[in-house]
């Protein structure tokens, strides 16, 4: 499932090949897919429309059109966004399809079909239920703390909770744990204040070092060229049950918490 390193690849792609071309024609296949705002006609709205800029905001890829209107996708667990030449072999689960004036494509595949794209008219706030973006100045060591003091959830469970920090999935939020030596099902609350910085400074890390890696591609995610990322290579934790902890060498176990797999050192993550 895409999270922030890859919705970000994804989002830098979109804006160095679409931005500043206009839509001829939209082609949808499953309706559900496409959302509009009340009275509005997906496929009409957007015939004419140019996209201004690709932006993310936390797992979303937002697309500016020049109406002042948003586009704003979610891809949630296979989600594809690929820019594709006229006439170039369609992905599998291709389910709306952008034809550009310029005979390109934006085509949106989906296989397991949950991903949303959705039209935003100029000035709807739509992101009021998303909480920080963790590479932003907001996101600080005192406000982190701020934010973890009194509550009993599990740290693990409160970095995927997309209403206090948005963008970290299990991937990032395993990874982000493990460099900073903290047990995932640790109360957020029993964190002392150096750990709570260090896992700050963990999240900002591990979230930065994959964006210059250009995502983790361990399931079927690919960047806006089709691309896969480069961050699968040097994971310390997600996905390695078994296999040895890069700091101290012992296994590193899978358990469940918040009924997500769970990858983690018991030895030196307290
Ligand atoms: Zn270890």
């Amino acid at each position: 499932m895409p999270e922030l390193p890859e919705v970000e690849t994804i989002a830098r792609g979109l804006a160095n090949v679409v931005v500043g071309k206009t839509i001829a024609s939209v082609d949808i296949r499953l309706p559900k897919m496409a959302i509009a705002p009340p009275g509005v006609d997906f496929v009409r709205a957007l015939a004419g429309e140019s996209i201004t800029g690709v932006s993310r905001r936390g797992k979303y890829v937002v697309m500016g059109l020049a109406s002042g209107r948003k586009l704003v996708t979610s891809l949630r667990m296979t989600g594809r966004l690929v820019v594709q030449q006229d006439g170039e072999a369609e992905y599998k689960g291709t389910h709306i399809v952008f034809h550009y004036m310029d005979g390109t494509r934006l085509s949106f595949a989906d296989l397991r079909t949950f991903g949303r794209m959705r039209l935003v008219e100029p000035g709807e706030v739509w992101d009021k239920s998303l909480g920080l973006e963790p590479l932003s100045k907001g996101f600080t060591p005192e406000g982190f703390i701020g934010m973890l003091s009194g509550r009993t959830t599990p740290i693990k469970a409160l970095l995927l909770d997309q209403q206090r920090i948005a963008g970290i999935g299990n991937i990032y939020a395993c990874e982000a744990l493990w460099d900073a030596g903290i047990k995932p099902g640790r109360p957020a609350k029993a964190l002392t204040k150096p750990a709570v910085r260090r896992l700050h400074r963990a999240i900002i890390e591990v979230l930065t070092r994959a964006i210059k890696m250009r995502g983790t591609s361990v399931d079927d995610y690919v960047d806006a060229e089709g691309l896969q990322g480069g961050f699968q290579n040097v994971l310390a934790v997600y996905g390695k049950k078994d296999e040895p902890c890069p700091r101290c060498g012992k296994p590193i176990v899978r358990t469940v918490l918040a009924q997500r797999g769970t990858w983690w050192c018991r030895n030196c993550q307290r």
